[in-house]
């Protein structure tokens, strides 16, 4: 037991076990073997988390600083995660597998949502009305909700993690994270920069376990104001059920199945590294995965060749060598369930031009790595067109025209993103507005920023993260009413 690193969750500014002293193994997606000792917590720590986030609320230095004062610690956070990104990317790698070149460029990334929100924290303005009423002063105020719970998956925690940490606190909220039970390492990492910046005790809190344990316990919690979850449609929607039997605000990024639609008037070679950047990218792990392929039918079949001799290039192996390509799948059910999708596929009938299993190269040891699949002849009503794999597997579908397009890449219950590649101005706007999605790419792929609202159309989600919209989803608006009368007119009649 001596190689494993023991991690403590983070509490009310302690670190700490489980009440119970139960731990669970993080492993190496590259090796196949635990590398970390996570505590399992429970009901138990959850209640400590929640009373420690209310209490560190209602009482203490937090809700007595000015907003440019947590302004200020967000943008020391965000210098401390700076200084520590390269460290912590190679923490993420060893426990999720993606590749070290993606993640030091995010924990590179991560510090700008720290200083942009903090930034805003001093720029929360309510306003004047100018009431029908006479004799009155009329005002809102923009206040924070409390404890707000974040609830993280394992592609890319603490970039999910600063989509919602950054516009919480900001808003004078304090926070909970529960990071998936896959890669908590990265979250309790991040939590020694938030102690060492000198946020008040309680005020964000990292509370490691099970997603049906833990995870459950936070959300019916009722200290917890808000939830703010990214992951899985299905856990998505049990969470939702979950916060509303106690009427809690509920954020929700969800998963995908996104379009990423070449036209016969696009630049074929851009075209071909959008479409490789769309699936193959994070190991297709990624909730905007152009996991749909829309090729127009005048150039599907050099498109397929031109993309084949690309992908089938690309290096495997070690991810937290600089020049690896693709990566291994972070967890065993999801490499059961990609690899399961590729066997749906093939039963489905659709054509498999490219990997189709397991990879089983050399460079690949242990790990649990997936060679990358591309699927051609996919009709859209397949399962695989369908639904989220979540890994590298791409299902190409032919269309005729504009209208056909259209149809195929909205006949999807999911609506998160969708690329469109063309040189015609007029068509990349008309598809722009008929797309059915929360983000839509014209001649690129796989953009993301602090300052541009991220977030689903129907089953992908609901609310946004990012940019100025992002906070007032922490917050929440009161009237205020003052009278300039000098005596209460008729308190019969309503004013
Ligand atoms: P899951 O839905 O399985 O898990 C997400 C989080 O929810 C984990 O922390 C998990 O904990 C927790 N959880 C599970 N069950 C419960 C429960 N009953 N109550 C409370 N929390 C629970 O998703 P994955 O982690 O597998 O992530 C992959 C999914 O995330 C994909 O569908 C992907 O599209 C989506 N995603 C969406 C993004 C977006 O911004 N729209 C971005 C990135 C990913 P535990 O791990 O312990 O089970």
């Amino acid at each position: 037991m001596a190689e494993f690193v023991r991690y403590k969750m983070f509490i009310g500014g302690k670190w700490t076990d489980a009440a119970d002293g139960e731990v669970f193994e993080s492993f190496n997606p590259f090796t196949g073997k635990p590398w970390a000792l996570i505590p399992r917590g429970k009901a138990e720590d959850a209640n400590r988390a929640a009373e420690a986030a209310h209490t560190a609320f209602t009482t203490g230095d937090w809700p007595k600083l000015k907003a440019f004062q947590r302004g200020a610690l967000l943008r020391k956070l965000a210098d401390l995660i700076a200084r520590d990104a390269e460290r912590i990317a190679h923490i993420e790698v060893r426990d999720n597998g993606k590749l070290i070149a993606e993640m030091a460029g995010q924990l590179r990334y991560i510090p700008q949502w720290y200083h942009y929100f903090g930034g805003l924290a001093d720029k929360i303005e309510g306003a004047v009305i100018p009431t029908d009423k006479a004799e009155m002063f009329n005002f809102t105020r923009h206040e924070p909700l409390g404890a707000c719970l974040g609830i993280t998956a394992w592609n890319s925690p603490l970039l999910l993690l600063a989509y919602k940490l950054g516009p919480a606190l900001a808003a004078g909220n304090t926070f909970i994270c529960k990071p998936s039970e896959f890669t908590s390492a990265s979250t309790l990492e991040f939590a020694k920069l938030v102690e060492e910046a000198g946020f008040p005790p309680g005020v964000f809190n990292v509370a490691t376990g099970f997603g049906n344990e833990i995870g459950d316990a936070l959300v019916v919690h009722p200290r917890i104001a808000k939830v703010a979850f990214t992951g899985s449609e299905r856990t998505g929607t049990k969470v939702y059920e979950r916060a509303a039997s106690q009427l809690k605000r509920v954020t929700l990024e969800l998963g995908g199945k996104s379009p990423n639609i070449v036209f016969d008037d696009a630049d074929l070679d851009n075209a071909v590294k959008g479409a490789i950047s769309g699936i193959f990218a994070a190991t297709g792990q990624t909730c905007v995965a152009g996991s749909r392929l829309l090729l127009h039918e005048k150039i599907h079949n050099q498109f397929v060749d031109r993309l084949l001799a690309l992908a089938s290039t690309a290096k495997m192996g070690d991810p937290s060598h600089m020049d690896t390509q693709v990566g291994p799948v972070t967890t065993p059910p999801q490499y059961e369930k990609v690899l399961n999708y590729i066997e749906i596929a093939k039963g489905e009938g659709a054509t498999c031009v490219l990997g189709g299993g397991r990879a089983k190269r050399p460079e690949c040891g242990d790990g649990w790595f997936v060679e990358p699949t591309i699927f051609t002849g996919v009709d859209n009503k397949m399962r695989i067109a369908q639904e989220e794999v979540f890994g590298p597997v791409l299902s190409v579908i032919p269309f005729r025209d504009d209208d056909e397009a259209l149809h195929i890449a909205n006949d999807v219950m999911y609506g998160l993103a969708a690329g469109v590649w063309t040189q015609n101005i007029r068509r990349a706007l008309a598809m722009s507005e008929r797309l059915q999605a929360g983000t839509v790419w014209v001649n690129t792929y796989r953009a993301i920023s602090y300052m541009t609202p991220f977030g689903g159309y129907k089953r992908s989600g609901l609310g946004r993260e990012n940019g100025q919209e992002a906070i007032m989803s922490y917050l929440q608006t009161k009237a205020v009413w003052i009278s300039t009368a000098t005596d209460v007119p008729n308190p019969f009649v309503m004013r």
